[in-house]
């Protein structure tokens, strides 16, 4: 036995896992076994032999942490709080994207904007001093109201999105660390996130899916993380700001994608959990914390409500709705960058290579000029061309 397994064994016995498959695996050596196709053979060879340990420990304080042991092997201990903390978090945001709920409402979200960002805020202060000391005994609770099928599964896969990019991380750390791939930068953390994204799109490709879920798991894991050092929550490793994390892995999405249109279409969940968390953060700290309009977050969030509204999942109304909150509060030059933009992706469109196919983004373009006489003139000028 290796220190290591050994290291493990010994945590997970004094802690157990809250959570364990019929196949024996917990809840991290399943996310591992998810990962494992994707993984540099190195890697594979270190977990096999024991050399490298990874598993589920049933203590509440949300962490996720790598440790190098006396002989050079590894332990990756990711805590059920922090697994459970994920979840409950997801729960929380589905609600909002819930489209059809079982009950009230066709095409109404289950929680509005406000009250999803409050119950979530909610699961963040439960980790504030001094009612922290309470989580020693009591571990979160997933928020109770009414999901379809649909959004259940939505918000599954949502979480374990980001725990994947949780335990990416820390496989990227391993990596590193034993100089089993080059660094991409100087800095170890940001390495990790890179690293981690590398496999986490790795996975999603093999499964045939696009990018966007994955990317949105990764942005979702990092701003939890955030979320949680606001509320005064300390982890082992040491994390830099969560707005340059997301730029980083941005940068690096953006590099895997064919064209600056398709990261935009895939961004287009990732810049939704950006604006939640937002509000999530300003009720946590008690003051707005007013983030500066940017056109790399509101060409997503528009992209996403044309598609909504080609795919008749909400209505015209809505849309105009939509794009005059946003030209409310976003000043001219950004508004004409964004303007400009969606005239160039779906009315001019381009033959770059994009997720959408053509039908749809016809139709995208097609809604753009047919709202176009019902918005302002302020806002209908940048359209024209
Ligand atoms: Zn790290």
């Amino acid at each position: 036995m290796t220190t290591a397994s050994d290291y493990l064994a010994k945590q997970q016995k004094a802690y157990p896992p809250r959570y364990a498959y019929s196949h024996g695996l917990d809840r991290a050596q399943r996310l591992y076994q998810y990962l494992a196709p994707v993984l540099p053979p190195r890697i594979l060879e270190l977990f096999a032999s024991g050399l490298l340990a990874v598993g589920e420990v049933g203590r509440n304080n949300p962490d996720v942490a790598t440790s190098t042991q006396s002989d050079g092997s590894v332990v990756i201990q990711f805590n059920s709080g922090m697994i459970d903390f994920v979840e409950a978090v997801a729960r929380g945001l589905a609600g909002l994207f819930v489209m059809q709920t079982a009950s009230g409402n066709k095409n109404a979200p289950a929680l509005t904007l406000q009250e999803a960002a409050l119950k979530i805020a909610g699961f963040f202060r439960e980790w504030k001093w001094p009612e922290n000391w309470l989580w020693i005994f009591r571990p979160t609770r997933s928020p109770q109201f009414a999901l379809t099928d649909h959004a259940r599964k939505t918000a599954e896969a949502d979480v374990t999105r980001a725990q994947l990019f949780m335990l990416a991380h820390e496989l990227g750390h391993v990596v590193l660390e034993k100089k089993i791939l080059p660094p991409f930068f100087a800095n170890t953390e940001t390495n990790a996130d890179i690293t981690a994204l590398k496999f986490v799109t790795d996975f999603a490709t093999r499964r045939g899916e696009d990018h966007t879920p994955i990317f949105a798991g990764a942005v979702l894991a990092i701003r939890i993380f955030a979320g949680l050092e606001k509320v005064g929550v300390c982890f082992t490793g040491e994390y830099p700001d969560q707005a340059e994390r997301i730029a980083n892995i941005s940068a690096y999405m953006l590099s895997l994608c064919p064209s600056k249109q398709y990261f935009h279409e895939i961004s287009r969940i990732a810049v939704a959990y950006q604006d939640m968390m937002d509000s999530v953060e300003s009720i946590i700290v008690k003051r707005p914390c007013p983030v500066r309009p940017d056109a790399e977050r509101i060409i997503p969030h528009l992209i996403a409500a044309l598609l909504a509204a080609v795919q008749n999942q909400t209505t015209k109304e809505r849309l105009i709705a939509r794009i005059l909150a946003i030209a409310e509060q976003t000043p001219a030059d950004i508004k004409r960058q964004v303007a400009d933009t969606l005239h160039q992706y779906y009315v001019a469109a381009p033959q770059d290579e994009t997720l959408f196919d053509d039908v749809t983004k016809g139709k995208m373009g097609a809604l753009i000029v047919e709202v176009l006489p019902e918005l302002p003139e302020q806002v209908r000028v940048m359209f024209e061309k």
